[in-house]
């Protein structure tokens, strides 16, 4: 791994400068939340909604903002380009910070933020042929709308997915398919898009978020409804969404094959929409 520039509580500095104390809550209890956005032409993608839903998350979980939206995006913009990203990603994470350790919010602490960015393929992406993904059963908290650091379920979830030659863990609850590990789950069926409707059993992803709009102008019918893992089985097409892939198509669950194990046209269609929507908002 090369040296990069990150970003530490509002200073820009080599790789290696960049450390939190070992007191730090985000090391501690998972006590912080953070979010992805993708480089798409050297520009930020949507910055503006993950900043929208970071300050919701940190508000759900009363960590103070110490930089506001404009100064966050800025500063992730220059970990992009200080980094020579064209295509990747910016990671962001804000934590309580670091004081003696208390389960129970200290009186006196300031949050940590950071940030670095990553080089990913997502224009041309490989995965863009179908993915195998792995039904798994939900174990994680009541509240998966936050997006927390705190995610042991879903690292044991999608190294399970790893093991059994799966790009992604498909969760499931109650015989009702909640969400991926770091993606949300749609089937389509006689030509219409399912995808769970936000609640507190998922994250609601911004690229979930924009698919709306997106199929709104490419013509595709979306209903917010939940579906089951058979119904799944049984679709005609099967897609992941999340920031930094975009839209995938699912050719296999566990042991099923599903939509005759490729891409299907409306898949396709929602995908080529979301690449054609980020060209035009980075040119
Ligand atoms: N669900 C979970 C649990 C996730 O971690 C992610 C990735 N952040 C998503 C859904 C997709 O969200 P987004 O489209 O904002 O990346």
């Amino acid at each position: 791994m090369s040296l990069r520039t990150c970003w530490l509580n509002g200073s820009f500095m080599a790789e290696e400068h960049a450390h939190v104390s070992i007191f730090d809550r985000g090391l501690l209890f998972g006590d912080g939340v953070y979010e992805v956005a993708a480089v798409f032409n050297g520009r930020l993608l949507d910055a503006d909604r993950h900043l929208v839903r970071l300050a919701r998350s940190q508000r759900e979980i009363g960590i103070p903002a110490p930089y506001d939206g404009a100064t966050l995006e800025a500063m992730m913009q220059e970990v992009a380009t200080r980094n020579g990203i064209t295509e990747g990603l910016v990671y962001l994470q804000v934590t309580r910070g670091a004081a003696e350790r208390d389960f129970s919010f200290p009186a006196e602490v300031h949050p940590t933020a950071f940030a670095y960015a990553r080089a990913k393929k997502l224009s041309d992406d490989p995965n863009a042929s179908g993915v195998k993904v792995h039904p798994v059963p939900d174990i994680r908290w009541q509240r998966c709308d936050i997006k927390s650091t705190a995610m042991l379920a879903q690292v044991m979830a999608k190294q399970a997915a790893r093991e059994s030659g799966a790009f992604e863990a498909i969760m499931h609850e109650n015989g009702l398919v909640t969400e991926g590990g770091s993606s949300n789950m749609w089937i389509v069926r006689d030509g219409v898009a399912y995808t769970r409707p936000t609640s507190s059993d998922i994250l609601a992803g911004i690229t979930r978020d924009v698919i709306f709009d997106v199929a709104d102008e490419v013509g595709v019918k979306v209903v917010r409804r939940a579906f089951t893992l058979e119904q799944a089985y049984a679709a005609d097409e099967c897609l992941l969404t999340s920031a930094t892939s975009f839209v995938l198509p699912v050719t296999q669950i566990g042991q099923h094959q599903v939509g005759g194990g490729a891409p299907g046209p409306i898949t396709k269609r929602l995908r080529d929409g979301y690449l054609a929507r980020a060209a035009r908002l980075t040119a």
